[in-house]
Protein backbone atom coordinates (compact mmCIF):
# COMPACT_ATOMS: atom_id res chain seq x y z
CA UNK A 1 0.00 0.00 0.00
CA UNK A 2 1.03 3.52 -0.58
CA UNK A 3 2.89 4.52 2.99
CA UNK A 4 0.63 7.64 3.12
CA UNK A 5 -2.79 5.48 3.18
CA UNK A 6 -2.95 3.20 6.82
CA UNK A 7 -1.46 0.10 6.69
CA UNK A 8 -3.86 -2.70 6.03
CA UNK A 9 -5.86 -3.98 8.84
CA UNK A 10 -9.57 -4.37 9.38
CA UNK A 11 -10.09 -0.93 11.46
CA UNK A 12 -12.85 -0.17 13.17
CA UNK A 13 -13.28 3.44 11.73
CA UNK A 14 -13.73 1.85 8.17
CA UNK A 15 -16.09 -1.04 9.67
CA UNK A 16 -18.23 1.19 10.96
CA UNK A 17 -18.26 2.72 7.91
CA UNK A 18 -16.38 5.89 7.80
CA UNK A 19 -13.29 6.58 6.34
CA UNK A 20 -10.83 5.62 8.30
CA UNK A 21 -8.63 8.69 9.69
CA UNK A 22 -4.63 9.74 8.18
CA UNK A 23 -1.92 11.84 9.41
CA UNK A 24 -2.79 14.36 6.82
CA UNK A 25 -6.16 15.00 8.00
CA UNK A 26 -4.39 17.38 11.25
CA UNK A 27 -2.01 20.57 10.75
CA UNK A 28 0.34 19.84 13.10
CA UNK A 29 1.61 23.02 14.98
CA UNK A 30 4.26 22.56 17.21
CA UNK A 31 6.14 19.75 18.99
CA UNK A 32 5.33 19.56 22.65
CA UNK A 33 6.89 16.62 24.62
CA UNK A 34 9.40 13.85 23.95
CA UNK A 35 9.21 10.34 25.45
CA UNK A 36 11.47 7.44 24.98
CA UNK A 37 9.22 6.42 21.36
CA UNK A 38 8.46 9.34 19.75
CA UNK A 39 6.99 12.81 19.82
CA UNK A 40 4.07 14.50 21.13
CA UNK A 41 2.78 17.12 19.12
CA UNK A 42 -0.45 19.79 18.81
CA UNK A 43 -2.42 19.25 15.60
CA UNK A 44 -5.52 20.98 14.73
CA UNK A 45 -7.98 18.24 13.34
CA UNK A 46 -8.76 20.10 9.72
CA UNK A 47 -12.40 19.07 9.33
CA UNK A 48 -13.15 20.75 13.31
CA UNK A 49 -10.31 23.13 14.10
CA UNK A 50 -10.18 21.22 17.63
CA UNK A 51 -6.58 20.37 19.04
CA UNK A 52 -5.44 17.64 19.85
CA UNK A 53 -2.11 15.95 21.62
CA UNK A 54 -0.64 13.26 19.09
CA UNK A 55 1.94 11.34 20.04
CA UNK A 56 3.76 10.14 17.28
CA UNK A 57 5.68 7.05 17.63
CA UNK A 58 8.52 5.73 15.45
CA UNK A 59 7.50 1.66 15.06
CA UNK A 60 10.56 0.45 13.62
CA UNK A 61 12.29 2.01 17.27
CA UNK A 62 9.89 0.22 19.36
CA UNK A 63 10.99 -2.84 17.62
CA UNK A 64 14.42 -2.15 18.47
CA UNK A 65 13.60 -2.10 21.88
CA UNK A 66 11.41 -4.82 22.17
CA UNK A 67 8.72 -2.60 23.23
CA UNK A 68 5.39 -4.01 21.24
CA UNK A 69 3.39 -5.11 23.92
CA UNK A 70 4.10 -1.88 26.07
CA UNK A 71 2.73 -0.09 23.26
CA UNK A 72 -0.34 -2.66 22.66
CA UNK A 73 -1.08 -2.08 26.14
CA UNK A 74 -1.24 1.64 26.16
CA UNK A 75 -3.34 1.69 23.11
CA UNK A 76 -5.81 -0.83 24.69
CA UNK A 77 -5.69 1.01 28.30
CA UNK A 78 -6.15 4.21 26.67
CA UNK A 79 -9.12 3.04 25.17
CA UNK A 80 -10.69 1.02 28.41
CA UNK A 81 -9.94 4.09 29.82
CA UNK A 82 -13.16 5.78 28.46
CA UNK A 83 -13.94 7.99 31.06
CA UNK A 84 -12.08 8.81 34.20
CA UNK A 85 -11.93 12.58 34.89
CA UNK A 86 -8.07 12.44 35.91
CA UNK A 87 -7.18 10.22 32.69
CA UNK A 88 -6.17 11.49 29.39
CA UNK A 89 -8.44 10.82 26.35
CA UNK A 90 -7.96 8.92 23.60
CA UNK A 91 -10.11 9.77 20.67
CA UNK A 92 -8.44 7.70 17.99
CA UNK A 93 -4.89 5.66 17.22
CA UNK A 94 -3.95 4.91 13.82
CA UNK A 95 -0.89 3.68 12.00
CA UNK A 96 1.20 4.30 8.72
CA UNK A 97 3.66 2.22 7.42
CA UNK A 98 6.07 3.21 9.77
CA UNK A 99 4.61 5.01 12.67
CA UNK A 100 1.96 4.69 15.02
CA UNK A 101 -0.49 7.81 15.94
CA UNK A 102 -2.09 8.26 19.26
CA UNK A 103 -4.90 11.09 19.03
CA UNK A 104 -5.40 12.36 23.20
CA UNK A 105 -7.27 14.72 24.84
CA UNK A 106 -4.15 17.87 24.53
CA UNK A 107 -3.30 19.15 27.69
CA UNK A 108 -1.48 22.82 28.71
CA UNK A 109 -1.68 23.35 32.18
CA UNK A 110 2.03 21.92 31.70
CA UNK A 111 3.59 19.26 33.93
CA UNK A 112 3.39 18.97 37.66
CA UNK A 113 6.92 18.75 37.58
CA UNK A 114 7.17 22.15 35.90
CA UNK A 115 4.93 24.04 38.21
CA UNK A 116 7.35 21.94 41.36
CA UNK A 117 10.54 23.33 39.79
CA UNK A 118 9.21 26.79 39.90
CA UNK A 119 7.90 26.81 43.38
CA UNK A 120 10.19 23.92 44.92
CA UNK A 121 7.62 23.02 47.30
CA UNK A 122 3.86 22.91 47.53
CA UNK A 123 1.89 23.71 50.90
CA UNK A 124 -0.08 20.71 52.04
CA UNK A 125 -3.20 21.74 50.50
CA UNK A 126 -2.47 21.87 46.98
CA UNK A 127 -0.27 18.96 47.80
CA UNK A 128 -3.26 16.99 49.38
CA UNK A 129 -5.54 17.90 46.11
CA UNK A 130 -3.07 16.72 43.83
CA UNK A 131 -2.45 13.37 45.33
CA UNK A 132 -6.32 12.79 45.85
CA UNK A 133 -6.68 13.63 42.01
CA UNK A 134 -3.44 11.06 41.00
CA UNK A 135 -4.76 8.16 43.61
CA UNK A 136 -8.22 8.08 42.46
CA UNK A 137 -7.10 7.69 39.21
CA UNK A 138 -4.67 5.37 40.58
CA UNK A 139 -7.68 3.17 42.20
CA UNK A 140 -10.27 3.58 39.15
CA UNK A 141 -7.01 1.86 37.18
CA UNK A 142 -6.72 -0.50 39.28
CA UNK A 143 -10.37 -1.70 39.90
CA UNK A 144 -9.71 -2.64 35.63
CA UNK A 145 -6.85 -4.81 36.83
CA UNK A 146 -4.47 -1.94 35.45
CA UNK A 147 -0.99 -1.54 37.40
CA UNK A 148 0.27 2.43 36.30
CA UNK A 149 3.35 1.49 37.66
CA UNK A 150 5.40 4.27 36.10
CA UNK A 151 3.52 7.67 38.11
CA UNK A 152 6.41 10.12 38.25
CA UNK A 153 5.97 14.50 37.64
CA UNK A 154 6.37 14.56 33.79
CA UNK A 155 3.57 11.98 33.50
CA UNK A 156 1.39 14.07 35.47
CA UNK A 157 -0.12 16.88 33.58
CA UNK A 158 -2.43 20.05 34.95
CA UNK A 159 -5.01 20.76 32.30
CA UNK A 160 -6.31 24.65 31.62
CA UNK A 161 -8.35 24.69 34.52
CA UNK A 162 -6.22 22.79 37.01
CA UNK A 163 -6.78 19.63 37.48
CA UNK A 164 -4.79 16.74 37.37
CA UNK A 165 -4.21 14.28 33.58
CA UNK A 166 -2.06 11.37 33.83
CA UNK A 167 -0.54 10.48 30.62
CA UNK A 168 1.87 7.86 29.32
CA UNK A 169 0.04 4.68 29.86
CA UNK A 170 3.23 3.02 28.07
CA UNK A 171 4.49 1.18 30.64
CA UNK A 172 1.16 0.60 32.17
CA UNK A 173 1.09 -3.54 32.73
CA UNK A 174 -2.61 -5.09 31.85
CA UNK A 175 -4.24 -7.93 33.23
CA UNK A 176 -2.81 -8.05 37.09
CA UNK A 177 -5.60 -9.84 39.08
CA UNK A 178 -6.02 -7.86 42.60
CA UNK A 179 -3.01 -10.18 44.33
CA UNK A 180 -1.60 -10.77 41.15
CA UNK A 181 2.12 -10.21 40.34
CA UNK A 182 4.57 -9.31 37.71
CA UNK A 183 8.36 -9.16 37.06
CA UNK A 184 9.29 -7.06 34.54
CA UNK A 185 11.46 -4.09 35.49
CA UNK A 186 11.19 -0.98 34.02
CA UNK A 187 10.38 2.48 35.35
CA UNK A 188 12.06 5.52 36.34
CA UNK A 189 15.03 5.35 39.04
CA UNK A 190 14.08 8.24 41.55
CA UNK A 191 10.81 6.38 42.18
CA UNK A 192 11.10 2.33 41.94
CA UNK A 193 10.18 0.84 44.85
CA UNK A 194 12.24 -1.60 46.09
CA UNK A 195 10.98 -4.56 44.70
CA UNK A 196 10.73 -3.57 41.13
CA UNK A 197 14.87 -2.50 42.26
CA UNK A 198 15.19 -6.10 43.35
CA UNK A 199 13.70 -7.42 40.37
CA UNK A 200 10.77 -9.22 42.76
CA UNK A 201 7.45 -9.99 41.83
CA UNK A 202 5.67 -6.58 42.27
CA UNK A 203 1.71 -5.82 42.15
CA UNK A 204 -0.75 -2.83 42.59
CA UNK A 205 0.56 -1.53 45.38
CA UNK A 206 3.62 -0.61 43.51
CA UNK A 207 1.65 2.57 42.51
CA UNK A 208 1.06 3.51 46.11
CA UNK A 209 4.91 3.64 46.50
CA UNK A 210 4.97 5.85 43.83
CA UNK A 211 2.21 7.71 45.09
CA UNK A 212 4.26 8.28 48.03
CA UNK A 213 6.90 9.06 45.99
CA UNK A 214 5.03 11.93 44.23
CA UNK A 215 3.97 13.14 47.65
CA UNK A 216 7.45 13.38 49.26
CA UNK A 217 8.86 15.32 46.57
CA UNK A 218 5.41 18.07 46.34
CA UNK A 219 6.12 18.51 49.99
CA UNK A 220 10.03 18.06 50.49
CA UNK A 221 11.21 19.60 46.97
CA UNK A 222 12.79 16.40 46.35
CA UNK A 223 12.29 12.59 45.64
CA UNK A 224 12.63 10.58 49.00
CA UNK A 225 16.11 8.55 48.91
CA UNK A 226 17.52 11.24 46.46
CA UNK A 227 20.85 10.82 45.87
CA UNK A 228 22.87 12.11 42.59
CA UNK A 229 24.90 9.18 43.12
CA UNK A 230 22.03 6.61 40.98
CA UNK A 231 23.84 3.76 43.21
CA UNK A 232 23.29 5.03 46.21
CA UNK A 233 20.21 5.99 45.53
CA UNK A 234 19.29 2.62 44.72
CA UNK A 235 20.68 1.71 47.85
CA UNK A 236 18.65 4.12 50.02
CA UNK A 237 15.38 3.03 48.55
CA UNK A 238 16.45 -0.60 49.68
CA UNK A 239 17.86 -0.11 52.83
CA UNK A 240 17.90 3.58 54.40
CA UNK A 241 15.08 4.15 56.50
CA UNK A 242 12.29 7.03 56.07
CA UNK A 243 13.25 9.99 58.03
CA UNK A 244 10.66 13.09 57.61
CA UNK A 245 11.71 16.10 58.69
CA UNK A 246 8.75 17.67 60.76
CA UNK A 247 7.57 20.74 58.62
CA UNK A 248 4.98 18.70 56.99
CA UNK A 249 1.79 17.94 59.15
CA UNK A 250 1.52 14.55 61.41
CA UNK A 251 -0.83 13.22 59.28
CA UNK A 252 1.06 13.62 55.64
CA UNK A 253 4.05 11.97 57.71
CA UNK A 254 1.92 9.06 58.55
CA UNK A 255 0.89 8.93 55.24
CA UNK A 256 3.75 8.89 53.38
CA UNK A 257 5.37 6.19 55.72
CA UNK A 258 2.26 4.44 55.48
CA UNK A 259 2.78 4.40 51.14
CA UNK A 260 6.86 4.15 50.98
CA UNK A 261 7.13 0.89 53.39
CA UNK A 262 9.48 -0.53 51.71
CA UNK A 263 7.85 -4.50 52.59
CA UNK A 264 4.86 -3.85 50.19
CA UNK A 265 2.70 -6.57 52.25
CA UNK A 266 2.47 -3.76 54.80
CA UNK A 267 2.44 -0.30 53.09
CA UNK A 268 -0.93 1.07 52.59
CA UNK A 269 -2.88 0.26 50.25
CA UNK A 270 -1.75 -3.86 50.29
CA UNK A 271 -5.13 -4.73 51.88
CA UNK A 272 -8.41 -2.27 50.63
CA UNK A 273 -6.09 -0.43 47.66
CA UNK A 274 -7.78 2.75 47.15
CA UNK A 275 -9.67 2.96 50.15
CA UNK A 276 -6.78 3.37 52.13
CA UNK A 277 -6.22 6.45 50.63
CA UNK A 278 -9.67 7.45 51.02
CA UNK A 279 -10.21 6.92 54.55
CA UNK A 280 -6.93 8.19 55.50
CA UNK A 281 -7.23 11.35 57.93
CA UNK A 282 -4.34 13.58 55.34
CA UNK A 283 -7.58 13.07 53.08
CA UNK A 284 -10.00 14.02 55.38
CA UNK A 285 -10.68 17.70 54.34
CA UNK A 286 -11.52 15.99 50.46
CA UNK A 287 -14.79 15.44 49.81
CA UNK A 288 -14.38 12.88 47.24
CA UNK A 289 -17.73 13.03 45.19
CA UNK A 290 -17.07 16.76 44.33
CA UNK A 291 -13.84 15.54 43.79
CA UNK A 292 -14.77 13.16 41.18
CA UNK A 293 -17.53 15.71 39.87
CA UNK A 294 -14.81 18.27 39.35
CA UNK A 295 -16.16 20.27 42.25
CA UNK A 296 -13.34 21.28 44.05
CA UNK A 297 -11.74 24.36 42.77
CA UNK A 298 -8.32 23.55 42.08
CA UNK A 299 -5.58 25.48 44.98
CA UNK A 300 -3.85 26.99 41.33
CA UNK A 301 -4.92 27.77 37.81
CA UNK A 302 -2.42 27.83 35.30
CA UNK A 303 -2.17 30.98 32.98
CA UNK A 304 -2.99 30.19 29.06
CA UNK A 305 -4.38 32.71 26.85
CA UNK A 306 -5.83 30.00 24.68
CA UNK A 307 -5.05 26.18 22.91
CA UNK A 308 -2.18 28.22 21.32
CA UNK A 309 -0.66 29.37 24.17
CA UNK A 310 2.50 27.20 24.51
CA UNK A 311 4.15 28.89 27.76
CA UNK A 312 4.20 25.61 30.34
CA UNK A 313 5.80 23.34 27.41
CA UNK A 314 9.80 23.11 27.45
CA UNK A 315 11.09 25.63 24.63
CA UNK A 316 13.95 22.96 24.34
CA UNK A 317 10.45 21.04 22.67
CA UNK A 318 8.33 23.44 21.10
CA UNK A 319 11.20 25.55 19.11
CA UNK A 320 12.16 22.61 17.17
CA UNK A 321 10.69 22.79 13.67
CA UNK A 322 7.78 20.19 12.89
CA UNK A 323 9.06 17.37 10.71
CA UNK A 324 6.99 17.18 7.34
CA UNK A 325 7.58 13.60 7.28
CA UNK A 326 4.55 13.55 9.48
CA UNK A 327 1.97 13.68 7.68
CA UNK A 328 3.92 13.54 4.28
CA UNK A 329 5.41 9.49 4.29
CA UNK A 330 5.24 10.05 -0.12
CA UNK A 331 8.98 9.75 0.33
CA UNK A 332 9.31 7.53 2.76
CA UNK A 333 12.20 4.81 1.72
CA UNK A 334 10.77 1.66 2.45
CA UNK A 335 13.58 -0.65 3.76
CA UNK A 336 13.49 -4.07 4.96
CA UNK A 337 13.47 -2.55 8.44
CA UNK A 338 10.50 -0.07 7.72
CA UNK A 339 8.91 -3.56 5.99
CA UNK A 340 9.25 -5.49 8.89
CA UNK A 341 8.37 -3.28 11.17
CA UNK A 342 4.54 -2.16 8.54
CA UNK A 343 2.73 -5.29 9.57
CA UNK A 344 4.20 -5.85 13.40
CA UNK A 345 0.91 -3.98 14.94
CA UNK A 346 -2.10 -5.91 13.82
CA UNK A 347 -5.60 -4.33 15.55
CA UNK A 348 -3.50 -1.01 17.14
CA UNK A 349 -6.17 1.17 14.93
CA UNK A 350 -8.88 2.16 16.78
CA UNK A 351 -11.54 4.61 16.10
CA UNK A 352 -14.69 5.23 18.91
CA UNK A 353 -18.46 4.28 17.85
CA UNK A 354 -19.85 6.55 15.41
CA UNK A 355 -21.09 10.06 16.37
CA UNK A 356 -18.63 9.98 19.58
CA UNK A 357 -15.57 10.50 17.61
CA UNK A 358 -14.01 13.79 17.99
CA UNK A 359 -16.75 15.40 20.08
P1 LIG B 1 4.94 10.72 26.96
O1 LIG B 1 5.62 10.08 25.80
O2 LIG B 1 3.50 10.36 27.08
O3 LIG B 1 5.72 10.59 28.24
O4 LIG B 1 4.93 12.28 26.63
C1 LIG B 1 6.08 13.08 26.63
C2 LIG B 1 5.70 14.50 27.04
O5 LIG B 1 4.77 15.06 26.10
C3 LIG B 1 5.00 14.60 28.39
O6 LIG B 1 5.87 14.64 29.46
C4 LIG B 1 4.19 15.89 28.22
O7 LIG B 1 4.99 17.02 28.47
C5 LIG B 1 3.81 15.87 26.76
N1 LIG B 1 2.47 15.29 26.60
C6 LIG B 1 2.14 13.97 26.57
N2 LIG B 1 0.81 13.78 26.40
C7 LIG B 1 0.27 15.02 26.32
C8 LIG B 1 -1.07 15.52 26.15
N3 LIG B 1 -2.12 14.69 26.04
N4 LIG B 1 -1.26 16.86 26.11
C9 LIG B 1 -0.19 17.69 26.21
N5 LIG B 1 1.08 17.30 26.39
C10 LIG B 1 1.32 15.98 26.44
Amino acid sequence: SPPDSPASEPSSALAAGRSAIKPSDFDYLNIIGKGSFGKVLLARYKENEQYYAVKVLQKKIILKKKEQKHIMAERSVLMKNIKHPFLVGLHYSFQTTDKLYFVLDYVNGGELFYHLQRERVFLEPRARFYAAEIASALGYLHSLHIVYRDLKPENILLDSQGHIVLTDFGLCKEGLEANGTTTTFCGTPEYLAPEVLQKQAYDRTVDWWCLGSVLFEMLYGLPPFYSRNTAEMYNNILHKPLILKPNVSNAGRDLLEGLLHKDRTKRLGSKDDFLEMKFHSFFSPINWDDLMAKKCVPPFIPTVSGPTDLRHFDPEFTHLPVSTSLCNTDNLHVTSSVREAAGAFPGFSYGPPVGHAFQ
